[in-house]
């Protein structure tokens, strides 16, 4: 089924929403990002949670995960999960990892049958996949990250590692969306003044105050870095807003699980 920029896939209770840039691959890669919905953790986690950091009990993260690598198909993977602390640094997830990946915002995947997770609930995830190298790479793009240029650095590493800029294909979202995501002026500042600010990426309504537009602030920044328009894809809706398929950790106070966005190559 269709979801804006999405494909949502139901498959062993559980939803998977992939970006349509990606469709004709998907028998190399696997990529999307998950809901909430169909997993063991009880509330406020419920119920497919998959952030190893928040207090769940381990058994209900185990049987996510074990759900949801079955549904990616490689039920025996090992998973490379980010310790994310809001930066732009990248792990390398070229061999097969046993244990997380410290103090990392963005994941490099260029092993194949490793199941690479960034954990969300209201920030943005970025993906690039590089279809003639085989390997990508996905961030989490929070409003610290975007204003570092997370998306510009992850471009940067695949182009020096050897990607042609022109064979990128990325994409953005979901997050939490700009109806629902008023910040102080000082962050609005901050975003504004990291690139070449564009109108729609920082609202000002003169009621509320700011609002960020963190998917178009990143799809403004792969452009920037020089990715085709026609090779970009967005989600255009908010998590926020879809409380009931995501975890929001502005709508939930902070009292929520993490959903993820996934990359596996094969
Ligand atoms: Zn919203």
């Amino acid at each position: 089924m269709s979801i804006d920029g999405m494909i949502r896939t139901v498959d062993n209770g559980i939803t998977i929403y992939s970006w349509r840039v990606f469709e004709p691959w998907k028998d190399r890669i696997k990529v999307g990002i998950t809901g909430r919905n169909g997993g063991f953790s009880a509330p406020p986690l419920h119920s497919l949670n998959l952030g190893h950091l928040v207090d769940d009990e381990p058994s209900s993260l185990e049987r996510n995960r074990a759900v949801v690598a079955a549904t990616l198909g490689v039920p025996e993977a090992p998973w490379a999960v980010a310790n994310q602390v809001h930066g732009t640094r990248i792990g390398l997830v070229n061999h097969k990892p046993d244990a997380p990946f410290d103090s990392c915002d963005v994941l490099y995947v260029s092993e194949k049958g490793v199941i690479a997770a960034i954990l969300l609930a209201d920030c943005l995830p970025v993906v690039i996949y590089d279809p003639h190298r085989h390997r990508g790479i996905i961030c989490h793009a929070g409003w610290r990250g975007t204003a570092a240029g997370i998306a510009e650095v992850a471009v940067k590493y695949l182009v020096n590692d050897g990607s042609r800029i022109e064979n990128l294909f990325a994409a953005t979202g979901p997050g939490i969306g700009s109806c629902c995501y008023p910040v102080e002026k000082e962050v609005a500042l901050t975003l504004r003044d990291s690139f070449d600010y564009q109108e729609n990426v920082i609202l000002n309504d003169g009621k509320d105050g700011y609002r960020l537009n963190l998917e178009e602030a990143n799809l403004v920044r792969l452009r920037a870095s020089g990715l085709r328009e026609e090779n970009l894809g967005g989600a255009g809706f908010c998590t926020a807003c879809r409380q009931d398929e995501f975890f929001s950790y502005r709508k939930e106070r902070g009292l929520t699980g993490r959903h993820a966005a996934l990359m596996v190559l094969f």
